[in-house]
């Protein structure tokens, strides 16, 4: 077994870890070896002059530079500031087609609508496994280029059963972290007979992609579904095994939040409109933990007390114009939160999570290594992943060399290609 010294690190990142360890080398697992998910604070340590050495794959030993063991081999990365490898917890990338006239309209003024869906389902369905494979590759290659190391993807593009079970099956082959959208919006042919398609996602649609998902989630929203309809499919999938998460709060107030917490979701996603309750109940359920015990049923992973992270997308209000979330609001009150890139063709077509971090702190109220935290070790939150998103021993090591000597630049710089090098990495990049 070969270790690796990384050593010369201008400044090492370490984001705090959203859970507590209940045993040694508990951060090697995915959460099945007792680790206990937390709302804890978002904080990251910075130590200068630190060194790293990397084993199987594994993060052996952090510390400093003049103090680093001795290794099979050795990386200087010359005084450059080293982060974990960023996890993109939301996005959406088994699409064909492209929507930038969309977008267009809507900067000279049209208002965002979630039926747009419906276009890159049409393309998307009549697009071959091969012209979707190679799209997905292209996009996770892009992502990996600018230090996304974990991604998750969804379907809900197909709204077929044969549609939904090949895109899951797809993206299946590039991350671990798939799921079923089903419920993205209602397709046009069934749009006079909903509950049709609801009984169909609930149905045999989810039967036949839930062997390659590990998450279902519901679009709650107008000109989507209704939250009796999220309860609906979304309790059909965590009887099947699936871990929830919840699309909601993104264009208006939504009861969506509160059954996220309910149901025990792992995340809520977009949260840009938020009552007093819904914080409360984000709140709650990281001092207690989910109030079901249906959560502790979504497989590894997911303990029954996690909190539901509040996932926050701006690169979504960004591409639609519309006010970003309160960021300080959720933090202040205790509320887990991630950022992710919403990465899909209509409503928020970056991949980039650097991007999404110097939105987060020019307007969104997030200091700078709130938003590393978010992009990272809350992204992990967001998954119920101990072994990714921070860089304590027995950690994935995932690493990102920044052509910069703080992560700091990462929202000083935006738009500025700052990833020098990753290491490790999705098993898509390997393929
Ligand atoms: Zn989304």
């Amino acid at each position: 077994m070969t270790t690796t010294l990384i050593t010369g690190i201008g400044e090492l990142a370490l984001p705090s870890p959203s859970f507590l360890s209940t045993g040694a080398g508990a951060s090697t697992g995915a959460g099945s070896d007792g680790s206990r998910f937390t709302g804890t604070r978002p904080t990251v340590e910075l130590r200068r002059d630190a060194a790293i050495v990397v084993e199987d794959g594994l993060v052996a030993w952090v510390g400093d530079a003049s103090s680093a063991p001795a290794a099979d081999e050795r990386v200087d990365v010359e005084g450059r500031a080293v982060i974990p490898g960023f996890v993109d917890s939301h996005s959406h990338l088994v699409f064909a087609g492209d929507r930038a006239d969309e977008f267009e309209a809507r900067m000279a003024g049209r208002r965002y609508e979630a039926g747009g869906i419906r276009r890159t389902v049409s393309a998307t369905r009549q697009a071959t496994d091969e012209q979707l494979r190679t799209g997905v590759q292209h996009h996770v290659r892009q992502m990996h280029a600018q230090g996304t190391t974990t991604v998750e993807i969804k379907s809900g593009y197909g709204l077929t059963v044969n549609d939904e079970r090949r895109s899951l099956a797809i993206a299946r082959e590039f991350t671990d972290e798939t799921t079923y959208l089903g419920a993205h919006v209602v397709p046009a042919e069934y749009t006079d007979r909903r509950d049709d398609y609801v009984t169909l996602v609930a149905g045999e649609m989810l039967e036949r992609a839930a062997p390659h998902a590990r998450w279902i989630d519901v679009f709650i929203e107008d000109g989507a579904f209704t939250v009796d309809e999220a309860r609906h499919i979304l309790t059909a999938g965590i009887r099947k095994g699936l871990g929830a998460r919840v699309h909601a709060g993104q264009l208006g107030l939504s009861d969506g939040v509160r059954l996220a917490v309910e149901l025990g979701a792992a995340s809520v996603d977009h949260c840009t409109f938020l009552s007093d309750a819904d914080i409360e109940a984000l709140t709650a359920s990281a001092d207690e933990g989910a109030s079901t015990s249906e959560a502790a049923t979504t497989g590894e992973g997911t303990g029954s007390n996690a909190p539901t992270v509040a996932t926050l997308l701006p690169g979504a209000e960004f591409s639609t114009r519309q006010p970003y979330p309160n960021a300080r609001r959720l933090i202040d009150a205790g509320v887990t939160v991630a950022l992710a890139s919403d990465c899909n063709p209509g409503s928020s077509y970056t991949s980039s999570l650097a991007f999404c971090m110097a939105v987060a702190v020019r307007d969104m109220g997030m200091t700078p290594a709130e938003a590393l935290w978010a992009s990272t070790s809350g992204g992990a939150a967001a998954l119920r992943r101990t072994d990714v998103g921070h860089l304590s021993v027995g950690a994935r090591a995932d690493l990102v060399v920044l052509d910069a000597p703080s992560f700091l630049h990462l929202a000083y710089r935006p738009g500025v290609p700052l990833v020098s090098r990753v290491i490790g990495g999705a098993k898509s990049v390997a393929n």
